[in-house]
Parts: structure tokens; C-alpha cells; sequence
């Protein structure tokens, strides 16, 4: 197909939405290594986990064999109020840019939580639902992981306790308004309400939180509180199999053209929206049947995957959670306040991690301030105010296509632009002040992490 035949936008139709995850780990050669109990070091029973978890949702974190896997048909009508997202073709800013290169964005800021945690949160709201229970839990750092849970919860009339992270709490308001909108309590984390909070708060007097510290707290909730259980927004091996149906509606899309992908580069937080997206193109990878270069980006002040070390850590600064084998800086690392505050998590989702140190996919990590070179410039000829989380992959996605203009490689890069920058404003502000810094952590910094790991 001519090349001018490739609109601005590739809609799907509502038909073509996928009527099912895909799930990588049936196809990855080495799997994931297991959750372990944090007492005992041995596997995570589907029992244990259950007492954390929905029913349903551990059985989805423990398949490691199922190819595809239905999406239950009231998720499906959830999703088409928003879904399929839109594949843009970045015609302007390939015309700023002047390059040879292709570029293209999956979009998934068209709902009102901005990102596209809404995928995994509806879905881990049914299937709470589903089992009957009244509530859940949850952390949330930027807060677009509490605003799509609240709006999954608030359209099943589940309960929803979001603790935030304290210092987005604080600078970020209107973020916690929106939770409420939609119904949930929102507290800061860390805080008074729970013992793992006190202590927290105890050792750390006027720490601005973490990630880390706002799942012990919600995990700690959920577990004493009848009828209630802990959601997480990424990370798990669930979420990323929710987030898949990103990448299969942009392979689908990119089939119907006939184009194929050479590079394809997503940020990494905990690495949900990164394995959705790459999730059915690295299967064709693994499988033998195509090559592509995934790219992970991440802050250069939170690098878990460039910096970090391969092994067992906890979740959560509490130490409450399950150990997963990830990249990881330790759970006691608290990185400094980045305004990427979705990418500030210590570890890696596990089978990211797996892929990562197997050589399917690369990582780099790159400084905030130029992220933000890249968020403006991108806003400017494309429209969208991106998210300061997907301007990660903005980022590189620039940098790739500067080095097809130096070589005159006509490549074609996709990348993932999870969310828009509405509640992100007082970043940009800084940013235009000339305010903003460049945290990188020092090898000594990094060590205090390291030096916190479970030893077994
Ligand atoms: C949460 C978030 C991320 C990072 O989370 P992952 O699980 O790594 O995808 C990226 N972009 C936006 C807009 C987010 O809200």
C-alpha cells in the first residue's frame, strides 16, 4: 500500500476491538520466575495469594500457559466507551523532525483518568465484583492509577480506599478530586491510619512517600478489612496481560496497512503499558516469526532496569508483599521527588524483567529535563499534551528518529503515549522557569538499596 493512503489516524472499528488478552508468558522460553512467600521463600499458592487478591485475577498472575484468554463481554462494553484507542501517524512531527524515519503512537489519554491503567482497572474491578466482595484498595503515585480505579469502582458500585503517595498528594490536588468525583477516599501516604504508615513515618520523619509505602499501607487494608482486597496498577503479571489488548489493537491496526514496526519503544514504570504494547509483536519475536527492538525508557533518577540488579525483592517498602525476581533497586530505595512521580516504583514487572535479561529488549534511561525538550516540542506540532510519564518514550522515539536522519534509514518506530499532562502542569511550569533538575542517583546512593535486599 502507498504510503499516502496511511491517514493521520487509524481508528479501528468497535468489531476489531480484541475479544481477548494475550497472554506473552506462553510464549516466553524461560517464564517468569514465581512469587515467593516472604516467610517460607517457597512459591506463592494460589490459597496464599488469594487472601491478597481476587479469586479470578491469581489465577490470571499464575497462567503461564494459556495463549489467549476471553475478555468478559461487561468488560468489553466498558472498554468501547473509550476503546479502540487511535494509532496516529506522527506526520507533523516527522515533518519538524525532518526525518526519513516512520513514527507512530498508540494513544491512550482519550478517557478522563488520562493514561491507560483504565484497562486493568475495570478489569480487576469485575472480577472483584464478580466474587462478591464490597471493596478494594489500592496506592497511587500520579494519581492516574487512583482516578481509573475510582471510575472502574464507581461504575460497578465497588468501594474504593486509594492511598497517594504524599507528595503528589500535595502537588497535586485536583488529581485527588477527581478520585473523589468518582467516590473513592483518597489518604496520603504515608500515613497515620495503618501500622505499617506509623512506622514508616517513624523511621522516615518527613518522607514525601513512595510507591513502595502506599502498597504496604493499602496492602495492610485490604487484608483487615472483611470483604475487601488489594488491587495493583501494574507490575503483576495480570496487569500486563490486561494491558495487551494496547498492543493487539495496534498490531491489528498496522496489519490492516501493512506495516510493520522496526523499533518499538515504550516508558517503564512497572512496566504494564510497556509489555501491553509490546506484548503480541514480542510473542511473534519469540515464536521466531518476525524480529523488532523494543525499548524501554526510564528516568534517569528511578533506573531499575539500566542500574538496577536482577533478584528477589519485595513489592513494597513494608515488606509486607510477596518477593518477586525483578530488576530492582531495592524496596528501601526512595527515589527523589521526579515529576514523572508514575515512573518512581524501585522495581519491574517480572516478565519484563525475564525479557530484559534474556536480550529481547534493551533499556535506556534518560534526564528529566529533556524529557521535557521532548514533551514541548511534541505538544507543539502534534497537539497533545503528553503526560510527563509518556514523554519518556517520546524521548527516545525523537533520538531514534534524529539517528535515521544522520544514516538516512527509513525505520518505522512505534511508541506507546499512555496519557495526557493536564495534572502535570506545575512540572511543566518548572520546566519553563528553568527550575527543573536532574536528580541521578550516585553508585552510593543505589547501594543503600542494594544493600536492603533479601538475603537467601
Ligand atoms: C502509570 C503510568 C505509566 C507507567 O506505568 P507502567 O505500568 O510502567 O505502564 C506511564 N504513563 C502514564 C501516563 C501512567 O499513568
Amino acid at each position: 500500500m502507498s504510503e499516502q493512503k496511511i491517514p493521520y489516524k487509524i481508528y479501528l472499528e468497535e468489531s476489531e476491538m480484541p475479544s481477548q488478552w494475550y497472554n506473552v508468558r506462553a510464549d516466553m522460553i524461560t517464564k517468569p520466575a514465581p512469587l515467593l512467600n516472604p516467610a517460607t521463600h517457597e512459591p506463592m499458592t494460589a490459597n496464599e495469594l488469594e487472601m491478597v487478591f481476587c479469586k479470578e485475577l491469581v489465577k490470571q498472575e499464575l497462567d503461564n500457559e494459556s495463549r489467549y484468554i476471553d475478555i468478559p463481554e461487561k468488560i468489553r462494553n466498558f472498554y468501547k466507551m473509550y476503546r479502540p484507542s487511535p494509532l496516529v501517524r506522527a506526520y507533523c512531527l516527522e515533518e519538524k523532525l525532518q526525518t526519513p524515519a516512520k513514527i507512530y503512537y498508540k494513544f491512550e489519554g482519550n478517557n478522563t483518568s488520562g493514561s491507560h491503567k483504565l484497562n486493568s482497572a475495570i478489569a480487576q474491578a469485575f472480577y472483584a465484583k464478580e466474587q462478591g466482595l464490597r471493596g478494594v484498595t489500592t496506592e497511587t503515585g500520579a494519581g492516574q492509577w487512583g482516578t481509573a480505579l475510582s471510575m472502574a469502582c464507581a461504575y460497578l458500585n465497588l468501594d474504593c480506599k486509594v492511598y497517594m503517595v504524599k507528595c503528589s498528594y500535595e502537588q497535586k490536588p485536583f488529581r485527588r478530586e477527581v478520585m473523589r468525583t468518582y467516590g473513592a477516599s483518597v489518604t496520603p501516604s504515608p500515613s497515620d491510619t495503618t501500622a505499617v504508615g506509623r512506622r514508616i513515618l517513624a523511621e522516615h520523619p518527613g518522607t514525601t512517600g513512595s510507591l513502595g509505602c502506599a502498597i504496604s499501607e493499602a496492602v495492610e487494608v485490604a487484608t483487615q478489612t472483611e470483604g475487601y482486597r488489594y488491587v495493583l496498577g501494574s507490575v503483576l503479571n495480570q496487569v500486563l496481560l490486561h494491558q495487551s489488548v494496547i498492543g493487539v489493537e495496534a498490531k491489528t491496526a498496522m496489519d490492516k496497512y501493512g506495516v510493520k514496526p522496526d523499533i518499538i519503544i515504550g516508558c517503564a514504570g512497572g512496566g504494564s503499558n510497556l509489555g501491553g504494547l509490546i506484548s503480541p509483536f514480542m510473542g511473534e519475536k519469540l515464536r521466531g516469526e518476525a524480529d523488532y527492538r523494543f525499548i524501554a525508557v526510564e528516568p534517569a533518577s528511578c533506573p531499575s532496569l539500566t542500574r538496577g540488579v536482577y533478584a528477589y525483592d519485595f513489592c513494597d517498602t513494608g515488606m509486607v508483599c510477596p518477593l518477586a525476581k525483578m530488576y530492582t533497586l531495592g524496596s528501601g530505595f526512595i527515589p527523589s521527588p521526579n515529576h514523572a512521580g508514575g515512573l518512581r516504583y524501585h522495581g519491574m514487572s517480572s516478565i519484563l524483567s525475564q525479557l530484559y535479561h534474556d536480550g529481547y529488549m534493551e533499556a535506556r534511561s534518560v534526564e528529566q529535563t529533556s524529557v521535557f525538550e521532548a514533551a514541548e516540542q511534541f505538544a507543539r506540532v502534534e497537539g497533545i499534551l503528553p503526560a510527563p510519564e509518556s514523554s519518556h518514550a517520546i524521548r527516545a522515539a525523537i533520538d531514534e528518529a534524529l539517528k535515521c536522519k544522520e544514516t538516512g534509514e527509513e525505520k518505522t518506530i512505534l511508541f506507546g503515549l499512555t496519557g495526557t499532562g493536564y495534572f502535570d502542569m506545575i512540572a511543566y511550569e518548572k520546566f519553563h522557569n528553568g527550575e527543573m533538575q536532574d536528580y541521578i542517583p550516585t553508585d552510593a546512593d543505589l547501594q543503600v538499596g542494594f544493600d536492603g535486599l533479601p538475603k537467601f
